[in-house]
């Protein structure tokens, strides 16, 4: 039996999946049904957790090149300006041993790939996988590639094929992900086309009633990437087309979608407002997920793991989901380090011990994260007293940016 691994979808997990496996000693062929490997859409945020695993992987030079390295994360009042805490973002290098970065997703996802296919992994695009079939000794693909229906065999099978996985649907038959009711509106704007008071080199949390904006620099500070996160209904028409919207170039009407923006962000500060007007070509995409993770059987069946998205879809609101997959990978990539084909179910197991606990409470921790970032009323008023008076330390999340990879 060979030592390859069959990887579906050339995402972010994807990449990131097809290159720890190469550097574990595994020939990599990833599968992604585009006709290109690109990533389009704005913006991601990575802490020190998941640059800590670029910086292993030889990648920060690369890194230092796409990224902004913001020195803070403000959190403000939506309906004031008013900062009402700042993490500093600037100490993460101390404190975690690894720096926060903002950057595009295309330059993170260029940046894997490029990656990848240094260490020879393979990428077929147009390529649609099908369905998967495994024995106790190997999986088999089948792959409709530029039309034409292919087998391929291997002893480790990837499955990164994103929320809406249709891997997932056939290994674990628990239906599509469900609409969370948040929908995601998202703008990119060159600084230099802002006046001078709103551009920024920071992260800042606009939080108001049922929603919040977040901005923050791309492209090595360049632009400035604008997502207003609300609650919110789907038209008939959307919800009937809700796959097709999980594309960052999902635009409804601009009138609609700037009717609804100014809705969400009616009770806005004055300086939001402007940003958000200077702001052009809004895309939308309504957040769709799952429950949190509720067992390694969720993360591994037989000789397939499910990685990112696939496996646990979660809201954008702790800014994790990329960095989720990315440690997923190197886990991954961990127990595939020496693996032989015998073992291949055992190391996927240790694989899904090691993450299954930790994606669960990141996606349940997003969630809390959205109630918080939303709340009104009382809740509210506690919330900004309770940042006011603990500032970073309410802020902080230890458990998470100081991860070690095991
Ligand atoms: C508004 C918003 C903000 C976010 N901000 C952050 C952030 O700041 N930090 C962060 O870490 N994360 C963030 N995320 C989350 C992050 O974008 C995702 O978690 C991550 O991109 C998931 O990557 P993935 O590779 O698992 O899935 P995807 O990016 O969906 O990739 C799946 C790939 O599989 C391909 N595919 C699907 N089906 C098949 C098939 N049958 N055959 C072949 N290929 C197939 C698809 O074409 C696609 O290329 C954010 C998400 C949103 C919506």
């Amino acid at each position: 039996m060979n030592r390859n691994v069959l990887i579906a979808g050339g995402g972010i997990a994807g990449m990131a999946a097809g290159f720890a496996a190469a550097r574990a000693g595994w020939q990599a062929t990833v599968f992604e049904r585009a006709a290109e490997f690109s990533e389009v859409g704005a913006g991601v945020q990575l802490g020190p957790n998941v640059t800590r695993i670029l910086q292993a992987w030889g990648l920060d030079d690369a890194l230092k090149h796409v990224a902004a390295f913001p020195s803070g994360l403000h959190a403000r009042s939506m309906a004031t300006g008013e900062v009402l805490a700042t993490l500093p973002l600037k100490d993460a290098v101390a404190i975690y041993g690894a720096p926060y970065v903002t950057l595009h997703r295309a330059d993170l996802h260029g940046l894997l790939l490029q990656a990848a296919s240094r260490e020879g992994v393979q990428t077929h695009s147009d390529a649609v996988v099908q369905r998967v079939h495994q024995t106790p000794e190997a999986v088999t693909l089948d792959v409709s590639e530029q039309g034409l229906l292919q087998h391929h065999t291997a002893p480790v099978m990837v499955a990164a094929d994103g929320v809406w996985s249709p891997l997932r649907q056939q290994l674990l038959g628990d239906g599509l992900p469900h609409f969370t009711g948040h929908i995601a509106y998202r703008a990119l704007v060159a600084q230099a086309e802002l006046p001078v008071h709103l551009r920024s080199q920071d992260v800042s949390v606009w939080m108001g009633e049922h929603a919040h904006v977040v901005s923050y620099p791309v492209r090595g500070g360049e632009y400035l990437n604008v997502v207003c996160l609300a609650e919110g209904q789907l038209l008939d028409d959307d919800a009937n087309h809700l796959q097709a919207l999980q594309t960052w170039n999902a635009q409804k009407s601009e009138a609609q979608t700037l009717a609804e923006l100014h809705h969400a962000l009616r009770g806005a500060s004055a300086s939001l407002k402007d940003l958000i007007a200077t702001c052009s070509d809004w895309r939308l995409w309504p957040l769709c997920g799952r429950p949190a993770m509720q067992g390694a059987h969720q993360h591994v069946q037989g000789r397939v793991a499910l990685v990112g998205d696939a496996a646990h879809p979660m809201l954008p609101y702790l800014a994790q989901g990329a960095g989720m997959a990315i440690e997923d990978a190197a886990v991954l990539g961990v127990q595939l380090a020496g693996a032989v084909n015998t073992d291949v179910p055992q190391r996927l197991q240790a694989f899904a011990q090691a993450r299954w606990q930790r994606n669960a409470r990141v996606q349940t921790r997003a969630v809390r994260n959205g109630e918080i970032f939303h709340a009104t009323g009382p809740k509210r008023v506690g919330r900004d007293m309770g940042l006011r008076w603990m500032g970073a330390r309410l802020m902080d999340v230890p458990w998470l940016y100081g991860y070690r990879l095991s």
